[in-house]
This record gives structure tokens, sequence and C-alpha cells, in this order.
């Protein structure tokens, strides 16, 4: 490939350019694409990345934390802006609430600068290793989506570059367009660089959860509905072996127990030893074994047996988001092929058949999902929007048999078709351009496009995703 490096200046120049190739995976390590891996630090330095995609006709790809369960930070032969050295907060400030961030800062940086002041980031993912940008490219969705809805609904205001070199400002009433759009819009209008968004108060460092078994999916799926009302968050988890049996927690704030000790970050962080004496990078090691039919039927029981006991029990804001933050790599117990995500977002009218099918599907085609977790949603006015007014139910896959993984997958995407349901673009790896548009609609396809041609007209912004489920 012929790249015109003499027109680009600094600080990507020839030799840092080749030096830049490398492959890049998706979380689950079981999808990869070399490419040119630029890291900007500021905006003029995005600026030049898209200078240089120009002048060498490749295509540009944003990236945050690389988080996305699929292929939607990924560009094969192309460019991928990595923009987690953009990673400053800028302002914070402790009596509103308000805060002014790079788009490369994490969750975890974000909760530890405003956890000590008595403020938790409204909308958390299940990992706090995800940028905002990142966060905001896919809008996110939290275990209080029912009550707080996505991230996007706390920004109060993004600045963004766009391909053709203009800076944007987008709120809910400047060039509200792309604010609906480039939040949700997958990094393909343009570079959010900094965001301002508004954190909730709280009053203890700890949340009160209260956790309950559930015996079969509409019993689980009832539970959800009727207890959402009364809690902050809720979320459950679904046995997808031994079908039917689950657990919910649910949680709300705590009011009685203002110790400032509990807001420090020590108090919330996880140790990063086992019994203080085994490295917690090493378990994933140790879960491999398990990872298999037969290892994962054991810890289901085992788990659901432990949960059949109701009981309350108080946690840290960090424990009860970032569960699997606990085991660093625990995505890699899932052996050289991978791991992927398939989350689906059902009507609550229709859940029940649509995922009863789904889960029997798995069981005809001998490839069950290991883990199922259960949210309660609402929708929401963002263009490119996953959510119902409804359920979601994420399942985790080892990836193996691909082929007829695959054709499970696609099967999976006519039911929840048939029921009325949507798709995420930060979990499903499968999701076909007709699918899409099925569950999108053609005014949305359309009008995202146009909006794509006014930002991007050399169509810069491109990514394996894009191409997969857009091209
Ligand atoms: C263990 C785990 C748990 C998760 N739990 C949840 C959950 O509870 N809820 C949920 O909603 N998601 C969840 N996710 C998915 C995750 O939150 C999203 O994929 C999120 O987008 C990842 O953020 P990231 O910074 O890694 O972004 P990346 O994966 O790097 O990128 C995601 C998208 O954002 C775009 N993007 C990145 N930076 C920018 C920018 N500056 N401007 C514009 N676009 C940009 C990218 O091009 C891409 O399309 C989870 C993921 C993992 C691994």
């Amino acid at each position: 490939m012929t790249i015109l490096y003499s027109l680009i200046p600094t600080p990507f120049t020839m030799k840092t350019f080749n030096n830049t190739f490398t492959t890049l995976e998706n979380f689950g390590h079981s999808m990869r694409a070399p490419s040119y891996r630029l890291r900007p630090k500021t905006p003029d330095e995005i600026y030049e990345a898209f200078q240089l995609a120009r002048k060498s006709g490749l295509t540009v790809t944003l990236r945050g934390a690389g988080r996305s369960y699929n292929d939607a930070a990924l560009n094969g032969g192309g460019i991928v802006l990595d923009l987690s050295a953009m990673n400053r907060i800028v302002e914070w400030d402790a009596a509103t609430g308000f805060v002014c961030c790079e788009a490369g800062v994490t969750l975890e940086q974000l909760w530890h600068k405003v956890l000590p002041d008595g403020w938790w980031p409204p909308v958390v993912s299940g990992t706090m290793a995800t940028t905002l940008g990142g966060c905001l490219g896919a809008n996110i969705h939290g275990k209080n989506n029912f009550r707080m809805g996505t991230i996007g609904e706390h920004v109060t205001e993004f600045t963004a570059l766009l391909p053709t070199g203009a800076q944007v400002t987008c709120s809910p009433s400047l060039n509200a367009d792309l604010f609906y759009s480039m939040i949700s819009g997958l990094g393909m209008l343009g570079v959010i660089t900094m965001v301002r968004l508004k954190m909730k108060k709280v009053e203890s460092g700890l949340l009160e959860v209260h956790a309950w078994p559930t015996r079969t999916i509409e019993e689980h799926l009832n539970s959800l509905l009727e207890g959402a009302p009364n809690y902050d968050y809720i979320v459950g988890w679904l046995d997808t072996i031994t079908v039917g049996h689950g657990q919910i927690h649910a949680a709300n704030y705590v009011h009685d127990d203002p110790d400032p000790a509990k807001m420090q970050v020590r108090y919330q962080t996880l140790p990063d030893r086992l019994f203080g004496v085994m490295p917690k990078s090493l378990l994933h090691y140790f879960m491999t074994p398990f990872v298999n039919d037969l290892g994962w039927w054991g810890i289901n029981n085992a788990k659901y047996i432990a949960s059949l006991r109701r009981h309350t029990f108080r946690q840290s804001h960090a424990a009860f988001h970032f569960l699997l933050d606990y085991v660093p790599d625990w995505e890699l117990s899932s052996g050289r092929a991978g791991l992927i995500q398939y989350q689906s977002f059902v009507p609550k009218e229709t859940a029940l058949q649509a995922w009863t099918t789904i889960l029997a599907r798995t069981k005809k085609f001998g490839l069950p999902s290991y883990l199922g977790v259960t949210k309660r949603h609402r929708p929401d006015n963002f263009l490119l929007t996953h959510a119902v007014d409804g359920f979601s139910l994420a399942l985790d896959f080892k990836v193996r048999r691909r082929e007829e993984m695959s054709k499970m997958l696609q099967e999976f995407d006519q039911i929840i078709l048939e029921a009325g349901g949507r798709f995420y673009f930060a979990k499903n790896s499968e999701t076909t351009p007709k699918t899409a548009l099925a569950f999108l609609g053609e005014e949305t396809v359309s009008k995202f496009k146009k909006l794509k041609k006014r930002t991007d007209p050399d169509g810069l912004l491109e990514s394996d995703l894009y191409r997969r489920v857009f091209g």
C-alpha cells in the first residue's frame, strides 16, 4: 500500500505510521483486524489523521477502550484512531455534579473522581474500562435503563470533530439532529472529543441489594417487570443450560449510612489478589477447564442452589456494577476461538415466547449459552436506538462450530424480529443488513446515511461493523 507520507505533517510521519501496523481484536478475542493504530492526543492530531487517510485512500475507525463485543471498533486494512490518550477530566464541579471530560476518559477515571464528593455516573456499563466516547458511540445502558435511560440522556453537551475539519457543539437544543445521531452513531458521523454530563448525587458508598430466586422464565420476567418500579437498579441472571432457573438482584441507593470513608476509592476498589495471595490476573487460567457444557452446568446449578434463599445485603457501588471486572481477562477463559455475545431487546408482551423459543433452539443446535443476563428497559430518542419498553437478554457463547453458530444466531434474529425486538450494535456480531433494516426501519437508515453524507462527505469513517451492516 502506497502512502503519500511526504504530505503528512507530524506526528504521523512515514516512520511512525508504518510502526503502527498491528492486529486489533474485539473484546471477546473472536474477531481480528490488522490495521494502522494511531493515538492522537489533540483534535489537531485527529484532523491530521483524517488528512492522512484521505491522501492514502484508507478509511478510519474510532476506538475507545475496544470493549465492544464485536467489530464496532475494528477496521481491517484501515486506520484505527485510538482515542484513549485523550483522557483528561477538564472540569469537575462537586457542587452541581457537572463534569467535562475528553472522550477517552474511562468510567473508572470518572467514578474515582466523583464518588469521594458524593456523586456517581448516572449510567454505567458492566465494566469500568469503557471510555466516554465509546459509551456515547454505542449509547450504553445500565442496570437502571428503565429508570435513567441511556448515558446519552445525561449528556448536556458535546463537541465533535468532523472529517471535514469542522468542529461542532451539540446539545438537545443545539445541532439536535447531530446530538441524537452521533450518540448511538457508532463513530460513523464524527469524533466526539469533549463531553459534558451530569452525575447522580449519592449519599453513601453502598447500595442495598435484594436477591431472590426465580423458577421459570415467566416468573423471572414478571419479577423484572413488577420489581423495577420499586428499585433504582434491577438485573437478572438466567441459567441458560438448565433453562428456567434464575435469580434477580435489585438494588436501591442507601440513605442511612453517610460514612464518607465508604465513598473513598480505596474502600470501593476490588483487591487484586485472591485471599490476599493469588494475583487475580491468573484466575482466568483456572477457569478455563470449566468453560464447557458440563462445567457450566455444574456452576449454574451450584449458583442456583446458593441463590434459593431470598436475602438482602449491602454492596459497594463498584462491586455491584462491575462484577465482571473482578476477574481480569475473564473472557480469555473461553479459549482460542474466543467469545461472542448475542443481546436482544424484546417488548414485554412478546419476550417470554421469543426467549423460550431461542433457548430451545440452543438445545437443538447443541450450542448452549453459558451466561444469560436480563434487564428491564425503556425506549429512547436516539437514532440508532436499541432499547424497547421491555427486556433484554444477553447470551454469552464460547465460539465453536462457527458456521452452525452463525446459522443459529440468524435464526434467533428472525425470532426476535417477529417478536418486534431490536439489537445492540455494541454486542451482536452477526447482524446482517437485512436484519438492521428490518428493526431500524427504512426511514431511520436513510436518515442516518443522509447525516453521514453531510458530516463525512468523503466516506472516511468506516468500521468492519459499518461495512457489515450498512455497507
Ligand atoms: C464486560 C463488559 C460488560 C459490558 N456491559 C455493558 C452494559 O451493561 N451496557 C452496555 O450498554 N454495554 C455494555 N458493554 C458494551 C460496552 O459498554 C460498549 O461496547 C462500549 O461502547 C465500549 O466502550 P469502549 O470505550 O470500549 O468503545 P469501543 O468498543 O472502542 O468503541 C465502541 C463504539 O464507539 C465508537 N467510538 C469510540 N470512541 C468514540 C468517539 N470519541 N466518538 C465517537 N464514537 C466513538 C467506536 O467507533 C465504536 O463504534 C459491556 C462490555 C463488556 C466488555
